[in-house]
Order: structure tokens, then sequence, then C-alpha cells
């Protein structure tokens, strides 16, 4: 274990939004200090940080200083630049690695990846033009989703094609960036999992949390998931296989449509996700401190559940109810210390328990 950060050390993460606050807040209990790198000013984790960095991912002198005042590197999101890595990983670990958000960033290396993997994803077929989409939907048919290729999260860069005589707005929607378009997968429910690998590759898994979006935007997160006993195995099965094949370090969402045949992965997240913000209020090692321990190579948390939760993200406006929600025991609050509550924006999230 020549691997393991001693209490002290300094952990790096890339980008400072909620993920990174909380991930800054878990390392902090641990002993360790954070350095946040974000292009925006005041990002909500630099708030909790030891330091934080405001340049560009192409501004080398920034990254050079920033990697050298850190013993180990993370990140908050998965589309940082090649470049930036390169010169990143030159000069200190960054975990997960390379293959993880190589695989991630893009959705049609995703999708070959996993059903190399012997896993289900959607039918789907890359597109680039009208010609390639007119092809891809004779395959595929409809209804279907197009989506952009990279760079999407929470619904945006995404059309449905319910009919082919809406094939061109969809396109027309990509403004011109390469796609996937993507089967409807006709699911009873969507589940995550959320799972964690070591350094020495041990693996934890916490229970499938059950999701519901509104308008592409994760509405709420309920734990237990309604699961057969074997959908549960499977999906945690298929999880751990997954960041076995990617010789993963950190925790990583694994996003699952459950269809009446099986379970079909929709996409993984080389991060710590949304949905298992559950893990706060749920188990004793939460998503934030199992991503800490994973990449300061320390043993895991084990995962266990010792309650029932609801998640349910503050999205915008939602933020007035605070002072209500504030009323409830069991309530547990988290705040992202945003500025304006803009529709969409996920402002916080409250974890309810339930006995
Ligand atoms: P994504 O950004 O790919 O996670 O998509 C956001 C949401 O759109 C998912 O959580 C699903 O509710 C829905 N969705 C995405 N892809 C598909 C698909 N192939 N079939 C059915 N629903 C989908």
């Amino acid at each position: 274990m020549s691997d393991l950060l001693a209490p002290g050390a300094v952990i790096g993460i890339l980008g400072g939004g909620q993920l990174g606050r909380m991930l800054s807040v878990a390392a902090s209990r641990l002993g360790f200090r954070c350095h946040i790198y974000d292009p925006s000013p005041q990002p909500p984790a630099g708030d909790v940080a030891a330091q934080v960095t405001t340049a560009q991912w192409d501004d080398t002198p920034a990254l050079r200083a920033f990697a050298q005042s850190v013993d180990v590197i993370t990140f908050e999101f998965e589309n940082i630049p090649a470049a930036t890595l390169d010169l990143l990983e030159s000069l200190r670990p960054v975990r997960p690695g390379r293959q993880a958000l190589a695989v991630s960033q893009d959705r049609v290396s995703e999708k070959e990846f996993l059903a190399g993997l012997g896993l289900r994803v959607a039918p789907f077929a890359p597109v680039t033009d009208a010609a390639s989409l007119t092809a891809a939907l004779a395959r595929i048919g409809t209804p279907a989703i197009l989506k952009t290729a990279r760079l999407g999260y929470d619904g945006k860069g995404q059309a449905r094609i319910m009919h082919p005589d809406q094939a061109e707005a969809a396109l027309d929607a990509m403004q011109g960036a390469p796609a996937v378009l993507e089967g409807f997968v006709q699911f009873e429910r969507e589940v995550s999992v959320i799972a964690a690998r070591g350094v020495t590759g041990e693996v934890a898994c916490y229970d499938p949390g059950e999701n519901v979006h509104e308008d592409g935007i994760l509405r709420t997160t309920t734990l237990p998931a309604q699961l057969t006993p074997s959908q549960h195995v499977d999906a945690v099965l298929l999880a751990g296989k997954i960041l076995n094949a990617l010789d993963y370090v950190g925790v990583m969402g694994v996003e699952l449509f459950v269809a009446h045949d099986g379970l079909v992965v929709n996409e993984i997240a080389p991060r710590v996700h949304n949905s298992g913000h559950w893990t706060q209020a749920g188990c004793a090692v939460d998503q934030f401190e199992q991503h800490i321990r994973a990449v300061a190579g320390w043993p895991l948390g084990n995962g266990v559940r010792h309650m029932d939760v609801v998640m349910e993200n503050l999205i915008g406006p939602d933020i007035d109810r605070v002072p209500e929600l504030a009323r409830v025991a069991d309530v547990q609050i988290h705040l992202y210390g945003k500025g304006a509550a803009r529709p969409g924006r996920k402002m916080g999230h409250v974890n309810r328990v339930i006995r």
C-alpha cells in the first residue's frame, strides 16, 4: 500500500461544481486538503477548499503549477480535454485514469466498449450528416433519440424522433456536431448503480437506486429500487465488470434501463454521480468519501445501506422551499452555494430518510 496518501496530503480536483464541493468536504473529513481547478470564477467548491485556481483548460503554466501543488488529481466531470490530461498525467497520478475518460467522453465509444463486454445497450449508429441519419433510421427505426456524441448532460443535446419526418429537425438540433442515433428502449424503470474500485482492485457497490427524470434532469432517486432479486444482482455484477475492465480507481455511476427482459446500460459516468447523493444519508461511507478513499489509495467502505432514502434535487426555484424543508425532521439538506436560481439549475438536494 505504498500508494496510501497520508492525512495532510493535497487532492487536486478538476471542476468546482457541487460534486467538487461535496468531494472537498469529504476529503477534509479525512484530513486532506483540496485544490480546485476551474475556469469559472467563484466555483461552488471554492467555499470549502483550501485552494482554488481559476484558469482555462489550456493554460499550461496554471495546469503545471496546479499539478505540482497536489499529490493526486481527480475530477468531477468527464469532459476534460485530452491535451490537459496529457500534461497533468505527466506530473501526477490522475484517478480514475485515461481509459475511463476516453470511453465515457464519446457515446459511440462508450456503447462499443459496453457491448464489447457483452452488456446490452440500446441499438445505436453514429450520425454525422443527413445521409448517415437516414441510414441509421432505416436500420433502427422509430421512436429513436438523436444525441450529440460528446458534451451532452442533463438531457441537453438530445432530440427525439417519433416519426421519420422529424429527422431533419433533430439533425438541426445537433448543430453540426457528431451524433449517435439510439433506438428507444421501452423501459419499466430507470435505476443506477454507484460503484467504487480501489487501487488494489477491491470493488464495493451501493444498492441500485431508482431514478425519475423530468425534462431530462434527475428529479428523485429512491432506495430501494423496485427490482427483483436477480435484477438487483445483475445490476451490481455488471457495474463491477465495467470497473474491472477499465482497471478503474474511484467511484462510477452506471445508469441502467430496466426492460421487461433484462437490463440495458444507458450510460456510465466516471465520477461521483447525482443519483448517488442518497448515500450521504443511507450509508456509513457515502459516495464522496468512497471516491476520496479510492483515489487516496485507502481501503473502501463497504457500501451497505442502513436506511431507505428518497433523494430529491432542488432545481431552480425549488430553492425557495428550503425554509419549509428545514422544518421537517429527518430531512438532510445540502445546498450548493450557487447564486441565481435559474430554471434547470441544480441548487441543492435533500435526503429524506424513511424508517
Ligand atoms: P441521457 O442523457 O443519455 O442519460 O438521457 C437522459 C434521459 O433520457 C434518460 O435518463 C432517459 O430517461 C431518456 N433516454 C435516453 N436515452 C434513451 C433511450 N435510448 N431510450 C429511452 N429513453 C432514453
